[in-house]
């Protein structure tokens, strides 16, 4: 059974960052480091049932150097991808140092679409045959995932749900500790089980049944206004009630959410997420 379980907000922003360049708004002048948002990822930390350190990371945004030297990581033994926009993807180039740290090659979990863009945007990492010089690449082993298709890596089963981004299916990730027999665990290290729902904007039927009875909802929640492609504050309020984890947090959000101003009125187990946040 895995031990020392910590969920780390790696990147809370929604895609252009906060502060937004050259805008002057509260949000993006506030002083408050919870307003200085990142590119959206996550990762999972824990200790594997044979004592050793593993760090899972969700999705790889542009901004991951600056995380990664933030959270002091060291390794990473696989990344799951949700999917394939710039920003969640476009930090895979920073990942070579983890090789290099590690010496061995690290798993790249993503659905076909992604994996496609993945191999065409970091042609020099996947086709570094081609490379004219002998470049220190990443050193990437990629694993296609689909939907209802769970992934275990070293006593965590990852479950991809299906979830609608606008037009565009993504993944979520269902999170869930192993017993020693390779089962779901009947007692779940806080904060699992946990469901990991960036860039979202409806919820299939299909997916409600994987969200039931969470502790910990992670999950997309733009601005107050409609957005296509995102929850707003109400959409995602009323999926948090429907849900009922004893801890949602948002995440994902524009400039238009100053971080104070808000937080102060959701409801009780509802939080604003921020950079850095170790959900316990
Ligand atoms: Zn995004
Ligand atoms: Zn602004
Ligand atoms: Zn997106």
């Amino acid at each position: 059974m895995i031990t020392e379980t910590s969920f780390v907000l790696l990147g809370t922003g929604t895609s252009a960052g906060i502060p937004v360049i050259g805008c002057d708004c509260p949000t993006c002048t506030s002083t408050d480091p919870c307003d200085r948002r990142t590119r959206s990822g996550a990762m999972l930390q824990f200790v594997d049932g044979d004592g050793n350190a593993r760090t899972i990371l969700l999705d790889c945004p542009p901004d991951h150097r600056e995380q990664s030297l933030r959270e002091k990581i060291k390794r990473c033994d696989a990344i799951l991808f949700t999917h394939d926009h710039v920003d969640h993807t476009f930090g895979l180039d920073e990942v070579r140092r983890y090789n290099a740290l590690m010496g061995s090659p690290i798993e790249v979990y993503a659905d076909a679409r992604t994996r496609e863009c993945l191999e065409r945007v970091f042609r020099h990492i996947f086709k570094r045959h081609e490379n004219v010089n002998d470049s220190f690449v990443a050193d990437l082993m990629p694993r296609t995932i689909e939907v209802g298709k769970p992934i275990d890596l070293y006593g965590v089963r990852f479950t991809p749900l299906r979830l609608l981004h606008g037009r565009l299916p993504v993944l979520g990730f269902r999170i869930d500790a192993l017993d020693a027999s390779g089962g779901i665990a009947a007692q779940q290290p806080s904060p699992l089980p946990l469901a990991y729902c960036t860039d979202v904007s409806a919820i299939p039927p299909e997916t409600w049944p994987q969200l039931r009875g969470v502790r910990t909802l992670v999950l997309d929640m733009l601005r107050y206004r409609k957005h296509p492609t995102h929850f707003s504050l109400d959409e995602a309020l009323s999926v948090a009630a429907e849900v009922g984890a004893h801890s949602t947090v948002f995440v994902h959000m524009t400039h238009d959410i100053l971080h104070a101003e808000l937080a102060a009125k959701l409801p009780d187990g509802v939080q604003l997420g921020f950079d850095g946040l170790r959900i316990p």
